[in-house]
């Protein structure tokens, strides 16, 4: 039997049925009257590691989290075993639905956030006391249990990445009064908080469910990997995603996707990580994308998993990799695939990477694996 979300158990978590039409007060307000969602908010204190300025947060509670995400090959998944919360319809209530060929895509409330609004109920208030502040969001890619962006289709991948470009705009752009002012961060142009979107596939790599999912907080704290890539543009005054244009060689280069290219980093850590680069370095952030750019991420992000789903076995492993989506000041706008291809040891800790492989070698397999797949035009 098909594993879903059904039409009619969805219809019972409707609390919005999409993001346009909400302010962030609205927005931010839907977090503050789900039911349960306070039992697991993140302690209200921030750390910063003074040396490399990483950010730490506290939230005990994440440890009670439910987990479905036992070990299975692709080759192995014939019918499910366990149930999975999501398909049960055991989540929280949704604030942004859009249908898709078969089935739909829907954003709902981190059950266990890692940012929460202020004990105040809005955000406003925690801009006195410095803390952490801010809202978490799961954006499941399809109501289909076993449907990602590895086997979806190019036009519905495209309707998931443009409501998350539509939140961030929201988000980011209508904040004023909210968050605190980030514009200093970026050029010419004023936002307001930090956003910050990443997806972990894998147990072994922080992702709990099966079912597909990305992340998305909106918050008052800027990541360390945001304020590095501000910092290398103070310093470089290009931003980090030129410069990589600019210094990988063609034998690094994975596939030309047209508006964005994939490459191995010359400097890659780990074995087959790999970076989408959006070649127009003018753009920041996902909703300033046009359809083009938008469709050729979606492409590269379903070559990029495909290819780890057969790699990874290949050299022993489950398949586990994080996505991180790269945006705002100094960053350009790039895209980070990180898989679980190698441990990481001591010396990795004190900043010594020994990678297992080499960057052309890793390069030269994914042209051969990704060679066979078309690359898709707007009609
Ligand atoms: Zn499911």
């Amino acid at each position: 039997m098909k594993k879903e979300l059904s039409e009619e158990k969805a219809a019972e978590l409707i609390q919005y049925s999409c993001f346009d039409s909400l302010s962030v007060d609205e927005i931010i307000s839907g977090f503050s009257d789900e039911k349960g969602l306070s039992d697991f908010a993140p302690d209200p204190v921030l750390q910063m590691d003074p040396r490399d300025r990483s950010i730490v947060l506290f939230n005990s509670a994440r440890a009670k989290r439910p987990h479905d995400n036992k070990t299975v090959f692709r080759s192995e998944v014939k019918e499910p075993t366990t149930v999975c919360p999501i398909c049960e319809g055991n989540t929280t209530r949704i604030m942004d639905k859009a249908k898709l060929s078969s089935g739909f895509t829907f954003i709902n409330k981190n059950l266990f956030p890692i940012f929460y609004p202020s004990a105040g109920g809005g955000l406003q208030e925690g801009v006195k006391t410095g803390n952490p502040f801010g809202i978490h969001f799961l954006q499941w890619t399809s109501s289909l249990h076993d449907c990602d962006w590895h086997n979806m289709d190019m036009d519905d991948l495209l309707i998931v990445i443009t409501r998350l470009a539509v939140l961030e705009k929201k988000l980011l752009f209508c904040s004023d009064g909210i968050m605190p002012d980030s514009s200093r961060w970026n050029n010419q142009k004023q936002t307001f908080g930090f956003i910050s979107i990443i997806k972990n596939y894998g147990k072994l790599v922080g992702g709990s469910l099966l079912h597909g999912h990305q992340q998305i907080t909106f918050s008052n704290t800027i990541s360390g990997q945001q304020y590095n890539n501000w910092r290398f543009f103070q310093k470089n005054h290009s931003c980090f995603s030129e410069h990589l244009m600019d210094n990988t060689p063609e034998n690094l280069v994975i596939k030309d996707y047209e508006s964005s290219i994939l490459v191995v980093p010359y400097f890659m850590k780990r074995p087959y990580n790999c970076i989408l680069i959006v070649k127009d370095v003018s753009r920041q952030f996902l909703s300033e994308l046009n359809d083009g750019e938008l469709l050729s991420i979606c492409q590269a992000w379903a070559d990029v998993t495909n290819m780890f789903f057969d790699i990874m076995p290949e050299l022993g492993r489950e398949p586990a990799f994080n996505i991180l989506v790269h945006d705002g000041p100094g960053a350009g706008l790039y895209i980070e695939f990180l898989p679980y291809t190698q441990e990481t040891g001591g010396y990795e800790q004190v900043g010594l990477w020994v990678c297992q492989a080499d960057p052309a070698s890793v390069a030269e397999y994914m042209r051969s694996k990704i060679s066979k797949r078309q690359i898709r035009r707007l009609s």
